[in-house]
């Protein structure tokens, strides 16, 4: 796999409004599960050729330094960039070793992924989380395999990610659903707001965030409206007229699916409001810390 230089691996957010992330790490550059609303993809964040997955030059050296120095513990947000369980994590195990480390050095974790291979990673999500905290997030937009295949198209199926979820669950993570983004016109129907609710809930996931819409920018709308145009035939069309070069392009039916969505996840008992979430999963003080008091 090329190696790309990298000087640092974590960084700090400009707030902790995103699940209450203190850092933010991504070990790997790129990403090839091909997403066809991918905001990564955007000229903004400088990715050339986004879909080839390059790693971080000893990028667990430089996160070992960067734990050791950092005087405030807290959650490290992993995955918004790229999906740090891509195929190759299978060997380079890079977020495996990332995850000894924060648990070595007692910082928390807050993952985001579509992909499966995070079971892998069970028993050290489960370690960091008796001294920290720990939140997994699995990404799934629609409750629908086949759709899943054609708008997320090289990582696992909707069902395999919910089986992720109940396994998450069943080993006791706290863990929930990324229902974003939402498509206008493809996955933004009553049905689908229903059954990823009950399928959410039924696979023991602790929460489901949502987001009625999608954002779109620069080269990755020019993308988004090519996939539309091989799979949706005329829809590009129907979004040019209807968005312009609007960024946030919510669905149409925003408002009456989020009243849907917020009855069914209330009927369930799903959290699904960011400060609800954190509240529960966030650790106010990492025990490292605590100890460090007396
Ligand atoms: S998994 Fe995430 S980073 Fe990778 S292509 Fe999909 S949206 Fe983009």
């Amino acid at each position: 796999m090329e190696l790309v230089p990298a000087k640092t691996i974590l960084g700090r957010p400009k707030d902790d409004s995103w699940f209450g992330n203190d850092y933010n790490m991504n070990l790997y550059r790129g990403c090839c599960h091909g997403c066809i609303y991918c905001d990564s993809r955007s000229e903004c964040y400088h990715v050339d050729d986004f879909d080839r997955v390059r790693i971080k030059r000893d990028a667990l050296a430089i996160l070992e330094r960067e734990l050791q120095s950092k005087r405030k513990k807290g959650v490290v947000g992993v995955g918004a960039m790229s999906d740090t369980y891509n195929p190759f994590e299978k060997e380079e195990q890079a977020t495996r070793g990332a995850l000894k480390l924060l648990e070595r050095f007692g910082f928390g974790v807050a993952l985001d992924t579509k992909s499966s291979l995070v079971l892998r990673d069970v028993d050290l999500i489960q370690r960091i989380a008796r001294n920290a905290s720990a939140n997994i997030k699995i990404t799934i937009t629609t409750a629908d395999d086949a759709l899943s295949k054609v708008i997320e198209p090289y990582v696992c199926v909707s069902s395999e990610r919910f089986r992720a979820i109940r396994e998450l669950s069943a080993a006791g993570i706290f863990t929930g659903v990324l229902f974003t983004p939402m498509l206008p016109y493809i996955t933004d129907t009553e049905e689908n707001v229903m059954e990823m609710v009950r399928l959410a809930h039924e696979n023991g996931a602790r929460f489901i965030f949502p987001m009625f819409g999608v954002t779109l920018r620069q080269n990755q709308r020019d993308y988004y409206y090519q996939k539309l145009d091989t799979h949706f035939p005329g829809l590009s069309r129907k979004y040019r007229n209807v968005y312009r070069s609007n960024y946030y392009c919510a669905s149409p039916r925003a408002n009456k699916l989020r009243a849907l969505f917020q009855s069914e996840c209330r009927k369930y008992r799903l959290l699904y409001r960011m400060e609800d979430i954190v509240a529960a999963y966030k650790k106010k003080e990492p025990v490292v810390q605590q100890m460090k008091l007396f």
